[in-house]
């Protein structure tokens, strides 16, 4: 094609493109825009997409991610974004967003990784009245972050869809994405040899987010469910996690951050145990903090409550 002519066709597309949605790119300002419906997700595809994209993530910092609700303005970066990373299942109100606005370029973490299937509560299914269901709706459970090994083969498949999305920088985002996955693999060495040798093997924690970490490492996640701020456990319950504590020994109750320390000393109190934080990481609570420091705190926290050498 003559000079001039293409000269005209580029002008003609980039007309074309002013009048269109920003949803028919997926980029602003030359850079990709990357929607994330909670921290672990937005983690990686900071990381990995690098200065070549913007990411908006879908839960505000220290909010649950489980019950996000989205104003119009969330569903319009969702129309808006070149990928979605997401985790079907999870968060109703994302799937749903995803479905109507997000159609063909969005990756759900749950497709690239075999889930577990949901192990909740001391008797395998949640308290009445527990206000935080801990299931993909599928009857999987969602906390697949917390394995650093299923989190590598997750950060690959980011990168393979950040090049797709924006295939003159692929070469970028799969550089980023090989980074990453030796950082989690060395990760995943380190936790390993931490918790080859404990004393105990039981892992008592309020949030039921655990299993992924626990099944890794050969432990146990004993989950307390039905506790939330305002409720104590039930007295049967109490009973079954006092009965189960005491039978492996456990010295330390795990809980989320958020949960009331009221409730924690209560359950503690009544096994003779002490009570120390476990982070769920379904979002940041600390300033400072990032997907490793967090994992690195919480293998400090185990070794020291299941007795590791
Ligand atoms: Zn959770």
């Amino acid at each position: 094609m003559p000079i001039r002519l293409l000269a005209a066709a580029l002008t003609l597309v980039v007309l074309a493109g002013c009048g269109t949605r920003a949803a028919a790119s997926g980029f602003h300002d030359g850079r990709l825009n990357v929607v994330t419906a909670f921290y672990p997700l937005e983690f990686l595809s900071e990381r990995i997409g690098g200065p070549q994209v913007h990411v908006t993530d879908l839960t505000k910092p220290g909010a649950e991610p489980h019950d996000v609700e989205l104003n119009p303005r969330q569903v319009g970066t969702i129309a808006d974004a070149g990928l979605v990373a997401y985790l079907r299942g999870f968060q109703p109100a994302v799937d749903d967003a995803v479905a109507q606005e997000a159609k063909g370029r969005a990756l759900d973490a749950g497709r690239v990784v075999p889930l577990l299937p949901l192990a909740d509560g001391t008797d395998g299914k949640p308290e009445p009245g527990a206000d935080h269901p801990e299931t993909t709706g599928s009857g999987m459970d969602p906390h697949v972050w917390l394995d650093p090994v299923r989190f590598a083969t997750i950060a690959d498949q980011i990168g393979r869809r950040l090049g797709l999305a924006d295939p003159a920088h692929a070469a970028d985002y799969t550089a980023r994405a090989g980074q990453m996955h030796a950082e989690l693999t060395a990760l995943n060495t380190e936790m390993a040899a931490g918790l080859r040798q404990c004393t105990r093997h039981e892992i008592v924690t309020s949030h039921s987010a655990f299993n992924y970490l626990a099944t890794r490492y050969g432990l146990t996640q004993v989950g307390i469910t039905g506790i939330s701020p305002e409720a104590e456990p039930s007295p049967r319950r109490m009973g079954k996690i006092a009965q189960l504590a005491r039978a492996d020994g456990t010295t330390t109750i795990f809980f989320e951050t958020l949960v009331s320390p009221k409730v924690a000393e209560t359950v503690a109190r009544e096994v003779g145990a002490r009570t120390a934080v476990l982070d769920p990481l379904e979002g940041l609570t600390k300033p400072g903090a990032d997907y490793f420091s967090v994992m690195r705190d919480n293998l400090a926290a185990l070794r020291s409550a299941l007795g590791c050498s």
